[in-house]
C-alpha cells in the first residue's frame, strides 16, 4: 500500500520513482522514497497529479504541451490534471510561452505560491532559525535567534523554538497563507516515526520527544510537526536549489559544532550517517560522543575557532550570533590575518582527508560543503579540490567537483520547509478544491 510519508520506514530507501519510471523525465522521479504506486483509478490520478506538481517544482514554468512531452502523458490528460491543480490553488497560469512556437503561443503553467507554505525550524547548538517557503520554493518568512542550547534543558530550548515558530505562523497567516506542516531540524540521530531525537551529543540530548514537546507548545490548531536530521535537510535543500538536469547525485557535508553528511543518489535522499565520528583526528582528541579521534574534533567549528582565536576573543562569545562571528573571521581572513589563514589551511587539510574517504566509498560527481565550510568557501574549496584531484587513481578517472553551498546558514531550515511541503508533492489531492475566485480560475483549460 501507499507509504504516506518518507521516513516512516526509517530507511528512506526503496521504491521512489518506480511507479512512473517509464513515463516521467528522470528529474521528476522521486526525491523521496515512497511515492504512490497506482492501484486504481483514483490513486492513478493522485499519482499523475503528483508527477505534474513535482515536474513543475524541478523544472520551473512549462506549457501544457511541454508537460505532456516531458511526462509522456497525453495532452488532454495534462489539461485535465492542470485544471484540477489550478482548482486546488497549487498551480496557476503564467506568461505566454513565445520561445520556439509556431502559430498561437501557449500559456505557461507554474507553481502557485500564494496560499500554502511549509515551515522549517532548525535548532543548532548556538542558534535557532525559522524559515517558511511557499509552494514554489520562495522564502516568505525568515527569523534567526542566538541561543545557547546546551546550557538549557531540552524543554526550555524547545519552548524558545516554539515561540519563534509561533511568530512565523502568525506572520504567514497575516499574508493569507496556510502552513501545511512544520519540520524541526536538529543535529544527531533522529527517529522520524516517533518524532524523537535519539541522540544529539552536542546538545546533551538523549531520547527527547521533540515533536510532541513542540506540538504542545504550539497548541491544538498548529500544523503537524516532523523531526529531521540537519544534514539530510541540507542535502535536500541543495538538490532542490540546483538545476535538475545538472545534479542528480551529490554528497552534502555540513560543518558546525558537529559535522554531518547525507547523500542524494539517483534523485533520492538517502539517510545520512555519522560521518563526523569517523576516526580521523590526527591528535586523537576526545569527542563529545565519548570516543576519541573523531573527524569533527579536527574540522568542526570549535576546532576552527580554537585555532583562529584566543578563548577571550569575541568570536567565542555564544551570545553573539554565529553569522556575525563568522563574518568577523572572514573579514580577518580577507585582510590576510596570518592566524586565521593558518587555521583555515589546517581545516582544509583535515577536511580533504575525510572527503577523500567519502569519494573512495561513494564516488559522487559532486560534493557540496555547507554550514561554516560554505562561509569560508573561497579558502576551503580550491584547497580541498586540489587534494582530491591529486589523489585520483588515473587522470582519466571521473573527477569529483567540490562546491560551497550558496544557500547560507539557513539551508537546513530551508530543507525542513521543503520536507513540510513534501506531503503535497506526494499527494496533491490532500489540498481541497478551492472555492472559485476571480483571480485563480482557469483562463484556458
Ligand atoms: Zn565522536
Amino acid at each position: 500500500m501507499r507509504p504516506d510519508q518518507r521516513g516512516t520506514t526509517g530507511t528512506g530507501a526503496g521504491t521512489a520513482g518506480r511507479a512512473h519510471a517509464g513515463t516521467t523525465s528522470p528529474a521528476a522521479s522521486g526525491i523521496m522514497a515512497g511515492y504512490p504506486e497506482p492501484a486504481d483509478k483514483a490513486s492513478l490520478r493522485r499519482t499523475n497529479l503528483s508527477v505534474m506538481l513535482r515536474h513543475l517544482r524541478e523544472n520551473g514554468a512549462q506549457s501544457r504541451t511541454h508537460l505532456a512531452g516531458a511526462t509522456g502523458l497525453p495532452k488532454a490528460t495534462v489539461s485535465v490534471l492542470v485544471a484540477d491543480l489550478i482548482q486546488r490553488g497549487l498551480v496557476r497560469e503564467g506568461e505566454l510561452d513565445r520561445a520556439g512556437t509556431i502559430g498561437r503561443p501557449h500559456r505557461m503553467v507554474e507553481l502557485e505560491g500564494r496560499w500554502i507554505c511549509g515551515i522549517g525550524a532548525e535548532i543548532g547548538p548556538d542558534h535557532i532559525t525559522v524559515l517558511a517557503l511557499d509552494l514554489s520554493g520562495a522564502i516568505v518568512h525568515e527569523d534567526r535567534r542566538a541561543l545557547d542550547v546546551p546550557a538549557l534543558t531540552p524543554q526550555a530550548a524547545l519552548r524558545e523554538v516554539g515561540d519563534l515558530v509561533a511568530d512565523g505562523l502568525s506572520a504567514v497567516a497575516e499574508r493569507g497563507m496556510h502552513a501545511i506542516g512544520v519540520t524541526l531540524v536538529t543535529q544527531g540521530s533522529v527517529d522520524a516515526t516517533s518524532g524523537t531525537v535519539a541522540v544529539a551529543t552536542n546538545f546533551g540530548w538523549r531520547g527527547v520527544q521533540a515533536a510532541r514537546e513542540l506540538r504542545t507548545r504550539l497548541g491544538r490548531d498548529a500544523p503537524p510537526v516532523l523531526v529531521e536530521n540537519d544534514a539530510e535537510s541540507g542535502a535536500l535543500a541543495e538538490y532542490l536549489a540546483a538545476p535538475s538536469a545538472d545534479v542528480r547525485e551529490l554528497v552534502y557535508v555540513t560543518g558546525g559544532i558537529g559535522v554531518g553528511g547525507a547523500s542524494i543518489s539517483g534523485g533520492k535522499l538517502l539517510r545520512g550517517s555519522e560521518i563526523g565520528h569517523m576516526k580521523l583526528d590526527r591528535l586523537d582528541r576526545p569527542c563529545a560522543c565519548g570516543r576519541t579521534g573523531c573527524w569533527e574534533v579536527a574540522v568542526g567549528l570549535q576546532a576552527f575557532l580554537d585555532a583562529a582565536a584566543d578563548p577571550s576573543d569575541r568570536v567565542h562569545d555564544l551570545s553573539i550570533d554565529l553569522a556575525e562571528r563568522l563574518g568577523d573571521l572572514l573579514g580577518r581572513a580577507d585582510a590576510g590575518e596570518p592566524r586565521t589563514l593558518a587555521a583555515l589551511a589546517g581545516i582544509a587539510d583535515d577536511l580533504a582527508l575525510g572527503l577523500g574517504i567519502l569519494v573512495d566509498v561513494l564516488n559522487p560527481p559532486r560534493i557540496v560543503l555547507g554550514g561554516y565550510f560554505a562561509v569560508f568557501g573561497r579558502y576551503l574549496v580550491d584547497a580541498v579540490q586540489r587534494v582530491l584531484d591529486d589523489r585520483r587513481i588515473a587522470p582519466t578517472a571521473e573527477r569529483v567537483v567540490v562546491t560551497a553551498s550558496a544557500l547560507g546558514l539557513s539551508n537546513a531550515a530551508r530543507g525542513g520547509a521543503h520536507l513540510a511541503l513534501e506531503g503535497i508533492f506526494q499527494d496533491p489531492s490532500v489540498v481541497p478544491v478551492r472555492p472559485v475566485a476571480q483571480d485563480d480560475g482557469a483562463r484556458s483549460a
